[in-house]
């Protein structure tokens, strides 16, 4: 038989796409998606397969042709069904990563998010009155009781929370700052691009590394509306520096009746220079320090969902509260709940063991070395073509938090025979659920401080599959 009558006879094997509905092993994909999808589906794996006969790259048996159909099916499901946000494993070390969605939720909060999300909730009404209530309610009574400020109030996340801020303090009207903290912090995020946008004017005062009290003061005229001091996130200027304290910038407004406005952006509710973190401010001294109003985000070093969070003198949350802009920064249920749930996490004192941006950050290095010494032994078990071994490095906390600090930890270096790292790398990445590593010194490294205990196997399968 000539090459071209193989062909045609192939061809002629390819069965309708209505017959192949018919087939069991094709008609049970029917159970998850209908069935103009599925055909879909099988129409372009036929011009595919088409395609390929034509070509001689495909040339098997007449009646392996159903088989490789349902195969061909099964992966293009599996490829095109696949969710495009999908969890991870972050072996990396960096503790807030913004683009691995900074902060995982504690148990609690995910538990309230999905009971809320499943049913109907209170979000804005009040169960004791019987009428409609506000929905800035749930989270304000823990932020007052944890922080003891007058007022809270939960926007989307920080930056808008500062645009809020500015917009309804000080739109048309000067705000004065110093030039060292105009810059940008991780995720573009540029303070004077916001301003803009709300409508204030910015008064730059002082040099990049020198602030004085004197610089502010001398900026002070009847447009002022407000003082802003910005925490310097994801950077440090070092060495020749100065920067008056903020409970001075908070008496040089009362003496001239302006609101100091403290954004913070880290969120840090407890002392954590015992791990090794120094220089993070706690909102409570920056509401100790005296200033009116202090925003941070939910998603950082707090451990909570993506949120923005206001606190500071009830007056002014009130005036934000009746901003027309409220309603476009405006918190959903499902983050409220979050938020909430971390929030009394802290207030029953289980913060450090149940937040994980927390727990992940607080936990010793001897702890993971142990972790580390067992996880190798698997590994040894496991992929014995596979070279582990220990050496000392540091996490990150991320996040645009303290970005000196450097966390003592112990990473795992991985040797794969005849893989470069750049390969690892990509290997560990493309497996499901993807694990993401760090290369240093051209070598895969993993730190397991980022990494759940449940999901060590999942790794090792990883490398167990790179033979
Ligand atoms: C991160 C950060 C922001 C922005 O917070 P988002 O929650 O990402 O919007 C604002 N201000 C400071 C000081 C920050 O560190």
């Amino acid at each position: 038989m000539s090459g071209q009558d193989e062909t045609r006879q192939l061809l002629r094997a390819i069965p309708s796409v209505e017959a192949l509905l018919n087939e069991p092993a094709i008609a049970r994909f029917t159970e998850r998606m209908d069935r103009a999808r599925l055909r879909d589906h099988l129409r372009r794996i036929l011009d595919d397969l088409r395609k390929d006969i034509q070509e001689g790259r495909w040339n098997h048996p007449g009646e392996t042709i159903v088989p490789e159909i349902v195969r061909r099916l099964r992966d293009h499901i599996a490829l095109v069904h696949q969710p495009s946000l999908r969890r991870l494993i972050n072996a990396t070390g960096v503790v807030i990563h913004t683009n691995l969605g900074r902060a995982p939720l504690a148990e609690e909060a995910v538990e309230a998010m999905v009971d809320v999300a499943r049913h109907y909730a209170n979000l804005e009404y009040d169960l004791s009155e019987g009428r409609r209530g506000r929905r800035d309610v749930h989270c304000e009574r823990w932020l007052v009781e944890l922080l003891g400020c007058q007022a809270a109030l939960v926007v989307n996340n920080c930056a808008a929370a500062v645009l809020l801020t500015l917009n309804t303090l000080a739109e048309g009207g000067e705000v004065i700052v110093s030039r060292g903290e105009l810059v940008e912090i991780g995720g573009s995020f540029r303070i004077p691009d916001i301003m803009a946008k709300s409508g204030a004017i910015l008064r730059e005062v002082g040099t990049t590394n020198r602030t004085r009290l004197s610089d502010y003061e001398n900026a002070i005229n009847e447009n002022t509306r407000l003082l802003l001091r910005v925490h310097q996130s994801n950077f440090r200027i070092t060495g020749f520096t100065e920067q008056p304290p903020l409970d001075e910038l908070v008496r040089l407004g009362r003496q001239y009746g302006l609101p100091c406005y403290h954004d913070l952006g880290g969120g840090c509710l407890v002392d954590v220079s015992a791990w090794g973190i120094h220089d993070e401010p706690r909102v409570q001294d920056s509401l100790r320090a005296g200033v009116s109003l202090c925003s941070f985000s939910g998603d950082k070093l707090l451990g909570g969902p993506q949120a923005g969070v206001i606190v500071g003198e009830r007056a002014l949350v009130d005036r934000l509260r009746r901003n027309p802009l409220m309603r476009t920064v405006r918190p959903d249920k499902l983050t409220l709940a979050a938020l909430e749930a971390t929030l009394r996490l802290y207030y029953s004192g289980r913060a450090e063991t149940e937040v994980p941006v927390l727990s992940m950050l607080r936990s010793p290095v001897d702890a993971l070395r142990r972790r580390a010494r067992r996880f190798i032994r698997r590994g040894r078990r496991l992929c014995p073509h596979i070279r582990f071994h220990l050496r000392p490095g540091a996490s990150v906390p991320g996040g645009g938090t303290a970005p000196d600090a450097r966390v003592e930890t112990v990473l795992i270096a991985v040797d794969v025979p005849s893989f470069p790292a750049d390969a690892v790398e990509q290997r560990l990445r493309a497996h499901d659920p993807p694990i993401l590593a760090r290369i240093e010194d051209d070598r895969v490294v993993l730190d397991l401080r980022t990494v759940r205990p449940d999901e060590e196997r999942t790794i090792l399968d990883a490398f167990a599959a790179m033979a």
